[in-house]
């Protein structure tokens, strides 16, 4: 029992990318087997390498793209996998506003694609990358997993219409087990310093940004805006290690393992999970002042700022109930803010260039 436990296989698309790199590495520190599948358009070969290296081990990888219903063929007719996590997707908000259509095709369609192929090869069991943006601005805090959902700019839009898309199979068909993990905002890196985020251009995001700033490839930080209603002005977040995000996927693959998985005596099922949204969060808010003052003292440098006029769609203040989590996957963020900037800031100072830079 234990032994088919641990020989579970899972195609892990997009996993050449930020979060998917640590979740192998989770993966792998579990005991599941797992194979890569991403065309890189936001990652690189280097990133698999170094993970590869990390765990010891050579690493499963299929260049592909989720669109390609043929590649996706050939790849779910040689293995036979537990389930698939599915991280491929674009993730840039102002992007999405820019080339809506690019969104839609490559988030929405692409998942359809990967979900028919699991049709297909009776691959019933599904972990989605989704995201806290689904809620929008939040009626009230901490958000739940009841909470209303709405979106404002064709990123969000796109994991919507995905949710959707997995309410309606679970309607359809109650062999589907499908949980969408819907993200805050991951931050850190590993603790080895060799993998992290490596934003292609100007970071959008608070944490590279500040990192960048800290390393010197930045001059200073605006800070969008300190005239929100929140503890000193600035806007607030419930940022979480992608470590600890990471550990997140495995939990929901052993609950699905737990739930779908024979008592071993025989092949029958033993619950239906259908679609089960699950937020990953830590449930503390952090504003962006705080994260600031929290980088510079673990980093030892100074992160110039200033304000500037609110970004357009931003909201006040996001933080999650974890609740959820802890009761149905038994998992909660371990790790603190000061573990996130101190991880940031060592891959940041090892890899000034990111993974272009060889080590
Ligand atoms: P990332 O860009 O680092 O990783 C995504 C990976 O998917 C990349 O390696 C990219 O090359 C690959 N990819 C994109 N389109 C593909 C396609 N059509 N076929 C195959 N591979 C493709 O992003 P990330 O931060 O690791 O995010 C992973 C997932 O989590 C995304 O779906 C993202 O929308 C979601 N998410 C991220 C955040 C965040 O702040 N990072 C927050 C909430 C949700
Ligand atoms: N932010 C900022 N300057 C930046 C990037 C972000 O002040 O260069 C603020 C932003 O207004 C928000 C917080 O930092 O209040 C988190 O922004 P991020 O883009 O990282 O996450 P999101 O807004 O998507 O949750």
């Amino acid at each position: 029992m234990l032994e088919n436990f641990m020989k579970n296989k899972i195609l892990v698309t997009g996993g050449a990318g930020y979060i998917g790199t640590h979740t192998c590495i989770a993966l792998h520190e579990a005991g599941y087997d797992f194979v890569v599948y991403d065309n890189l358009f936001n990652s690189s070969r280097e990133a698999i390498n170094r993970v590869s290296t990390l765990i010891g081990q050579t690493i499963e990888f299929i260049e592909g793209d989720i669109r390609d219903a043929e590649s996706l063929k050939q790849v779910f007719a040689a293995h036979h996998f537990f389930g698939v996590i599915h991280f491929a997707g674009l993730k840039a908000v102002g992007e999405s506003v820019a080339k809506p259509l690019m969104y839609y095709n490559n988030n929405v369609s692409g998942t359809i694609t990967l979900l028919e192929m699991m049709s297909e090869y009776d691959v019933k069991n599904f972990v989605f990358s989704s995201s806290a943006t689904v809620y929008g601005d939040p009626e009230s805090l901490p958000i739940n997993e009841e909470s209303p959902r709405s979106c404002t700019n064709p990123y969000g839009q796109s994991k919507l219409t995905v949710e959707h898309i997995l309410e309606d199979l679970a309607v359809s068909d109650d062999r589907w087990n499908l949980i969408a993990l819907r993200y805050f905002n991951p931050v850190g890196a590993h603790s080895s310093g060799q993998i992290g985020e490596d934003p292609n251009d100007i970071p959008n995001n608070l944490m590279p940004y500040i990192s960048q700033v800290a390393v010197g490839k930045l001059d200073k930080l605006s800070i969008f805006g300190n005239d929100y209603p929140t503890v000193d002005g600035t806007g607030v977040r419930d940022f979480i290690h992608v470590t600890d995000l990471a550990k997140g996927h495995v939990t929901a693959l052993n609950y699905l393992n737990k739930q779908t998985r024979s008592n071993g005596s025989g092949t029958a099922k033993k619950n239906s999970v259908g679609f089960l949204p699950i937020n990953l969060g830590t449930g503390k808010g952090t504003s962006v002042l705080e994260l600031v003052s929290a980088f510079s003292e673990v980093s030892g440098q100074a992160i110039p700022y200033q304000f500037t006029d609110r970004r357009a769609g931003d909201i006040a203040s996001c933080y999650a109930s974890a609740d959820k989590a802890k009761m149905l996957l038994g998992w909660q963020a371990e790790l603190s803010i000061a573990d996130m900037c101190r991880d940031t800031w060592h891959w940041q100072s090892m890899n000034p260039n990111g993974y272009t830079k060889v080590i």
